[in-house]
């Protein structure tokens, strides 16, 4: 298997990027990923407004899937999300949802252990995710930096994009170049104050090569439904975007025209938030597999 070590990352996603691995469709990979803020944070008593911020974000990667060209489907499949034994979540006056309530920053270190994550004498359930996870932009869209989500991926900070769950990303660029970071030990959809639980982790991946399969934004399978994850300026334009991508796909794979696919979205396919905090927002729309499966939709755009 081929690994992937945590001090080659990229804090932009651009259209051309330096590989630093090279793999073969179907290949499995493991890569270790870094916290959101390259671990400078492991004491309560740091400020976080006070780390470096040009090292924020970090992804991992680039990795060049031999044979992936623009207009093909890149498939990712996360087979394991193994992470830290312990994580940070932190709160800043003037961030997140509440910021303007928010007297005084605080930081805590969270121990992890057996499947719980330990905060105020509570024991919470851990639900590993990758919080960024994309590929190289097209060049319509250009730069994107890595805490930005995009129509390539990104900071999408979705609770989806975990363990068993499969991602499939637009190739934009040859070789497609995926690049990972930011885990969280577990978040709540919406990410309300601006962090997860933030950890390093060792990802082992899948990839693999679907040949033309145009689609415009990531998606991900899971056991019951496609989420189809879009993001926008707001989270009307993020509902927007997902909405108007996932009437195209079911009007395509199930032959119906736009009126139609629109219908039957409204009485059957869920809005579900990711995430409010980031640059721009996340949600994503769940199709659920009784409509249509994961394999038949991506056969049949
Ligand atoms: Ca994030
Ligand atoms: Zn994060």
């Amino acid at each position: 298997m081929h690994k992937l070590t945590g001090d080659k990352v990229i804090y932009t996603f651009k259209t051309e990027m330096e590989p630093v691995l090279s793999i073969k469709p179907g290949e499995e990979v493991l890569v270790e990923t870094n916290d959101c803020f390259y671990q400078q944070i492991q004491s309560e008593d740091q400020v976080m407004m006070e780390i470096d911020f040009d090292h924020i974000n970090p992804a991992t990667g680039p990795i060049f899937v031999e044979g992936a060209e623009p207009g093909d489907l890149l498939k990712v499949e996360i087979l394991e999300i193994r992470v830290a034994d312990k994580g940070v979540a932190g709160v800043v006056p003037g961030e997140g949802i509440l910021g303007d309530k928010t007297k005084k920053p605080i930081v805590r270190i969270i121990p992890i252990q057996e499947g719980f994550a330990h905060y105020k004498g509570l024991k919470l359930p851990i639900k590993p995710m990758i919080g960024v996870i994309g590929v190289a932009p097209s060049d319509e869209d250009g730069e994107c930096p890595t805490e930005t989500p995009w129509k390539h991926g990104g900071n999408m900070d979705t609770t989806d994009i975990a363990q068993g769950n499969t991602v499939y990303f637009p190739v934009n660029q040859k070789g497609a170049l995926l690049a990972l970071g930011d885990c969280h030990a577990v978040m709540g959809d919406g990410e309300i104050c601006f962090t997860g639980l933030e950890v390093p982790a060792q990802v082992r991946l899948r990839v693999d090569v679907i040949k033309d399969r145009k689609v415009n934004w990531p998606m991900i399978g899971t056991e019951d439904s496609t989420m189809v994850v879009a993001s926008g300026d707001d989270v009307d334009k993020a509902i927007y975007n997902a909405t108007d991508e996932t009437v195209s796909l079911l009007s395509r794979a199930l032959e119906m025209d736009f009126e139609e696919a629109y219908l039957l979205t409204s009485i059957a396919v869920h809005i579900r938030i990711s995430q409010v905090v980031d640059p721009r927002k996340t949600i994503r729309s769940e199709i659920p597999h009784s409509i249509i499966s994961t394999d038949k939709l991506i056969e049949n755009i």
